[in-house]
Parts: structure tokens; sequence; C-alpha cells
């Protein structure tokens, strides 16, 4: 479960990028955090990762207390969430098994676990028959299930996907976000970061709409206000 108490996050510059904000997440529920540039979405994903620590309030991620985490602690409460970049971030060198094959050893999987855990995770993003290729052999869209693959095959209760769908056509963004929700009903809470608001239209999930590091909406299905940029 994540859950965010009167959290408040202020730059060292100054900004107040996150004001007050109070949120829970149930395990196994699908999520859109959407809201104009700048409204703290990415800063939000960053507390939740460790990644900035509040000004002010109380982060929980999967049993972890975020907020106050020893160095020790963070890499056990990361190892609960699968993080999927826009940029993909795959080592080009390593073909979809090695890139797959080696956060799995990053985390000390044992040689039996790596073998059936990566076919699983392959066939769940349809790339069963690009195993041997390397990043560059493939489309945008097949680079980005890898990369979904990649933050699924540790077995994470949590993704989190920063504008999963950035780089793709309509048709594939759609296909992504299908994956996504099918990923979600196999029982992984999933985060999704997105300004495409004719996507998440098309889903009837929860949308948690950010401005100016407020939670200004809170509710199922469909954003609200006129049109939202990036
Ligand atoms: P979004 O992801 O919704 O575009 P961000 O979380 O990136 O929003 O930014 C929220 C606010 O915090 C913006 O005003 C942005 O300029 C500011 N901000 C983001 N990162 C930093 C940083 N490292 N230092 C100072 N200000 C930042």
């Amino acid at each position: 479960m994540i859950r965010l108490i009167d959290v408040e996050m202020e730059y060292e510059n100054g900004t107040e990028a996150i004001r007050n904000i109070s949120l829970e997440i149930q395990d196994g529920e699908f999520v859109f955090l959407v809201g104009p540039s700048g409204s703290g979405k990415s800063t939000l994903i960053k507390l939740l990762t460790g990644e900035v620590i509040p000004s002010a309030g109380r982060i929980m991620v999967n049993g972890f207390a975020v907020s106050c985490i020893s160095g020790r602690h963070l890499p056990l409460m990361r190892r609960t969430l699968g993080v999927i970049f826009q940029d993909f971030r795959l080592i080009p060198k390593k073909t979809v098994y090695d890139n797959l094959e080696f956060v799995m050893r990053a985390v000390g999987a044992k040689p039996r676990e790596i073998r059936e855990r990566i076919p699983y995770v392959l066939r769940l993003v349809d790339l069963t028959d690009k195993a041997d290729h390397y990043p560059d052999e493939l489309s945008g869209g097949e680079q980005q299930r890898v990369a979904i693959a990649r933050a699924l095959v540790n077995n994470p209760s949590t993704i989190i996907a920063d504008e999963p769908t950035g780089n793709l056509d309509p048709d594939r963004s759609l296909e992504l976000m299908s994956l996504l929700v099918r990923i979600n009903e196999l029982g992984t809470t999933v985060v999704v970061v997105t300004h495409e608001k004719d996507l998440v239209n098309r889903f009837s999930k929860r949308v948690v709409t950010l401005d100016h590091g407020e939670i200004i909406s809170d509710q199922v299905g469909g954003y609200v206000g006129g049109n939202i940029h990036g």
C-alpha cells in the first residue's frame, strides 16, 4: 500500500513542488496520475522511490516508511517497486534476455529462478521471439515492452510508469496501456503518470489530478477540467 500523509516538498531553490498532499493507494489498484507540466507529478514519483525526501509529512510505501528510511532499507523498499521510464533505459550492448537477467542478478536471484521467470515475463509482454535481439533492433513499442518486462521481472508489488507512452503512436500507446491494465489484473498495483487525456478516458480507472502541487481531483474515470498539457 502507498500512503502519503500531509506531504510537502520544497526544493532547495524554494520551489514548492508538492503542497500538503494526502493520498492512499491500496494494493491491487490502478491509478492514473495526471496534471499539467510542472504540477508535481515527477516529484511525487521521486518521493515514492525515495529519490527525494519530503520537507514535511509521512510517506509509506509497501510497508516501508520512505520519509525517514535508512540507507540500508532503501534498496529493500525499491525492490517492491518496478519503475518504467519514458526513455526505456535499456542496456544497449545486452540482448533483451540479458537485460532482464542483469536486473535479476542484481538482487541475487538464483539461476533457476532466472530461467523460469524471464520466459514468463517475456510471454506476458509478447516478446518471446525477441529474447536474443538487442534493443536497437526493436521498435519503440517493443523497447517499451522490454522496459515493462524489466520492471516486472523481480516481481514487485507496485509498478510505477512515468509517461510510458511518451514516444509511441496512438495505437501502440493504447496497446501499452492495455498491457499495464492486464498486469494490474494479475495482481500488481499500477500507477501511471500521463498527460494523454484521450487515452485515460478510454479506461474507467481512478484518476488523481495534480495542479500546482495539490490534488485537485481524485475520481474514477476521466480527466476533470480542460486540456492538460505536458
Ligand atoms: P511535472 O512532473 O508535473 O511536470 P515536476 O514534479 O517536475 O512536475 O515539477 C514540479 C515543480 O517543481 C515545478 O515548478 C518544477 O520547476 C520544480 N522542480 C522540479 N524539479 C526540481 C529541482 N530539482 N529543483 C528545483 N525545482 C524543481
